[in-house]
């Protein structure tokens, strides 16, 4: 089978795992591509498209987290300081060096001082694989970088470095090395049941969501990185099963970055509750986030709703007062649950662990709960790990090799790739698109191109995308339906002014052209 090829219900069905992986999330994600790397007979099956659950709503950032320093995460924030360097190696066009402006106001929450100190801390802990070191800014030299910030209040500031990525495309990135070590994968395959033989869980009822069959795969040990939804797959285990989670809702709202006018990504506390806060650039949009309220378990139900909006757009327009934002700016949102470690009933949303956990389910089913984006991979070492103990397999070809094997597109840097795209008669911005988003693999797009010269038209008046990337989002990215592709394959959903409409037909043609 063809490394690119969604796995159907039969070729599931047929060959015994060793591992099957439920959710195709980042977690998942990482979990089947360690796996496979060492070996592993590994299947991994996902209710609905790769990445659309949290790991295509998150804040987009592979970052230490500068707010766990204050709540004492020390540990956390060095893992993650070190995945930052990890990631940006292994998928260089994907998890880019963003810098941040942190402006100090008179009376903040945390005072200068400390802000300062911390950010020293920051920059020790990432050693040598810091993105830069941060400086401190006086009052004008802050406006300078950011001239349209509140001025009232304003002390002066910080520059500091952080990584925001495409968290959909890195999703779909370690999906696909997974499928190209070995796994077999499935988009729109839910776990409907366990199937239990004496003590054990051995496999799991599968149901194809297109087209309503009903299959079953057997597995040694079943694995459930179900993010939000893991209590719910931990229930079809042990319907008694308390929960492992509570999950918080972050919402997000997307505004053209020439409405409110920030140049750089802004981190500040938003004055209405002291939350900190993000004002980050992507493109020529600014997305806004987040909120964290305490959310309804059913993470089906998670959108943003108006309070969200009102939080959001007021927190914004403190810090850009200028911008006077209002709803009719808002172009996209989108909102996700934090699959958070339960704590105490008393403790506030923002304090919940960014930890994680790995359960022993009473039938054996292993369940993996809480973590990051940023630190998927060490997770799914851990549950690999933990995993061949489990089956009882050991040496050094057990030994994981997450860490030095580039994802797709990051095998190469991508700039060396700029000048064929031009010759293709690309304009510059595509070409600059191409590279952001498929690094290494942009020649993959220019042969679809020589081959298919209509493939070369853009999409979207508003975007740079061309016809080629469906093509490839259907050959390569398990794409299956014009959602798949405008929403996490290309993103005409968040980085157009309609939402993508004007590219839905020519989408859905090109996707019946090839027989889907
Ligand atoms: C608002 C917000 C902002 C965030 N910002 C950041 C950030 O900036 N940086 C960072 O590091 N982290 C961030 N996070 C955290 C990060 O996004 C999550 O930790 C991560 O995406 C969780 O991935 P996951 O694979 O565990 O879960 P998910 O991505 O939710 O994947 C679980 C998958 O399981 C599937 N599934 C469920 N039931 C079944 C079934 N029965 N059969 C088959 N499949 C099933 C679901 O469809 C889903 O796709 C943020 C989270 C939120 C909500």
């Amino acid at each position: 089978m063809t490394p690119w090829v969604r796995a159907s219900l039969r070729d599931l069905g047929t060959e015994h795992s060793d591992l099957l992986v439920i959710g195709g999330g980042i977690t998942g994600a990482g979990i089947a591509r360690d796996a496979a790397l060492r070996g592993l007979r590994v299947a991994l099956v996902e209710a609905r498209d790769f990445g659309s659950g949290t790991s295509s709503r998150s804040s987009r950032l592979i970052h230490g987290g500068l707010r766990y320093l204050e709540q004492g995460h020390l540990h956390l924030v060095l893992e993650s300081l070190r995945e930052r360097a990890v990631l940006r190696r292994l998928a260089p066009h994907l998890v880019r060096p963003l810098p941040f402006v942190l402006p100090f106001y008179r009376g903040d929450r945390v005072p200068g001082w400390k802000v300062r100190l911390g950010l020293t801390l920051y920059d020790l802990l990432a050693g040598r694989g810091n993105v830069r070191r941060h400086h401190t800014l006086g009052k004008r030299a802050l406006l300078e970088l950011e001239p349209l910030l509140r001025e009232p209040g304003l002390t002066g500031g910080a520059l500091y470095y952080d990584a925001q990525c495409d968290d959909a495309r890195l999703t779909l990135a370690v999906i696909r090395a997974a499928a190209g070590a070995g796994a077999r994968v499935a988009n729109y395959t839910r776990v409907t049941a366990l199937i239990r033989e004496g003590d054990r869980v051995t496999g799991a009822r599968l149901r194809d969501e297109h087209r309503g069959a009903e299959g079953e795969i057997r597995a040694r040990l079943i694995l459930n990185a179900g993010g939000p939804w893991s209590d719910a797959i931990r229930r079809l285990e042990d319907p008694g099963a308390a929960p492992l989670l509570r999950p918080t809702k972050g919402s997000h709202i997307v505004v053209p970055r020439s409405r409110i006018g920030n140049r750089h990504a802004i981190t500040f506390t938003s004055p209405l509750d002291r939350r900190v806060m993000f004002i980050l650039p992507w493109e020529q949009w600014t997305y806004i986030g987040t909120t964290d309220t305490d959310a309804s378990p059913d993470p089906d139900a998670a959108e943003p709703d108006q309070a969200d909006f009102i939080y959001l757009l007021r927190s914004a327009n403190a810090m850009y007062p200028g911008a006077r934002l209002r709803e009719t700016d808002v172009v996209a949102s989108w909102a996700g649950l934090r699959p958070l470690l339960a704590a105490g009933p008393e403790t506030s949303p923002s304090l919940l662990s960014r930890e994680h956990r790995i359960v022993r389910g009473p039938l054996g089913m292993l369940s993996i709960a809480g973590g990051k984006l940023t630190t998927f991979r060490l997770m799914a070492r851990e549950m690999v790990d933990r995993a061949m103990r489990e089956l009882g397999v050991s040496g050094t070809s057990g030994r994981s090799r997450s860490d030095s094997i580039p994802l797709p597109g990051g095998e190469a840097g991508a700039d060396g790739f700029q000048a064929a795209g031009l010759e293709l008669g690309l304009p510059e911005p595509t070409v600059t698109h191409l590279l952001k988003q498929y690094g290494a693999e942009a020649p993959a797009l220019y042969t679809l191109c020589r081959q298919r010269p209509e493939l070369l038209r853009p999409l979207h008046s508003e975007h740079p995308a061309i016809a080629a990337q469906v093509v490839f989002a259907v050959q390569r990215e398990f794409a299956c339906t014009t959602a798949d592709v405008l929403s996490r394959r290309i993103h005409l959903d968040t980085e157009t002014g309609d939402r993508g409409e004007a590219a839905h037909a020519t989408v859905a043609a090109l996707l019946a052209a090839e027989g889907l």
